[in-house]
């Protein structure tokens, strides 16, 4: 079986529709490892695409919150702002299914999805360190996580974590194939906000029969996205960050 691995899509339809074109034909299900909506302007496309195209998400914090789920004010200024007009905007079928969305960590097919850390669905996990300390509390060889918007991930070795760097910036793509003794937590990078330096969109594709995977980075229509979050009146600073991919 191979899946699509998209975390962090963040109501960027322009950036979704560049992965789902670049990674057609390669792959049987798609699986999300959550924050479908806030800071982009398309919650609803993305969501709409979400309900009838994926086999299973788990929620984000933005989702949480944009369904009503969450107290705001544990947001900053910029993301609160998304996330109440975020909620003004969706359809009731579409809040209906982000407020029923699991929460983390479920499983899928011998492996999990988780959207922070397997504890704490809000915990960034960023440095190898954080990762040691939670790497007992993860039951499957694989994970997959996002929350981050930081491509790569961690290999789990007997003697420690070592981190994965994310696809450098002259390839679109980069294989890992997974070893014995060696357990794997994946962050397949975000699809609408990456935030490793990197413009591109990112995205996984795992290949459960032939085990490894593949990280790719594609180019999509920045300046279509940045247009829409001006459209509504979103703040500038979530349309400015989409060209630098910070
Ligand atoms: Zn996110």
């Amino acid at each position: 079986m191979r899946y699509l691995i998209l975390s962090d899509i963040h109501s960027n339809k322009p950036a979704l529709d560049a992965v789902l074109e670049d990674a057609a034909g390669h792959f049987d299900q798609i699986i999300c490892c959550g924050d479908l909506v806030g800071y982009g302007a398309d919650p609803n496309p993305v969501v709409d695409w979400a309900r009838s195209n994926v086999q299973a998400v788990v929620r984000g914090n933005h989702d949480k919150a944009c369904a009503g789920l969450d107290d705001l004010e544990w947001f900053n200024p910029v993301a609160r702002r998304s996330a109440a007009w975020t909620m003004e905007h969706l359809t009731p079928g579409n809040a209906a299914y982000l407020r029923e969305l699991p929460q983390g960590p479920i499983p899928v097919n011998g492996y999990q999805i988780l959207h922070g850390s397997p504890t704490d669905e809000d915990e960034y996990l960023v440095a190898a360190q954080e990762v040691a300390r939670i790497r007992f509390y993860l039951n499957t060889k694989l994970s997959f996580f996002g929350h981050t918007h930081v491509q790569g991930g961690f290999l789990l070795v007997p003697s420690g974590v070592l981190r994965i760097p994310k696809t450098p910036p002259q390839q679109t793509q980069q294989v890992l194939e997974f070893e014995n003794d060696v357990s794997y937590l994946i962050n397949p990078g975000s699809v609408g906000q990456p935030r490793d330096g990197d413009s591109r969109a990112a995205y996984v594709i795992y290949n459960s029969s032939d085990n490894w995977l593949t990280y790719h980075r594609v180019v999509y229509d920045i300046a279509r996205a940045q247009a829409r979050i001006k459209e509504e009146h979103l703040p500038q600073m979530l349309a400015d960050r989409l060209g630098t991919g910070a």
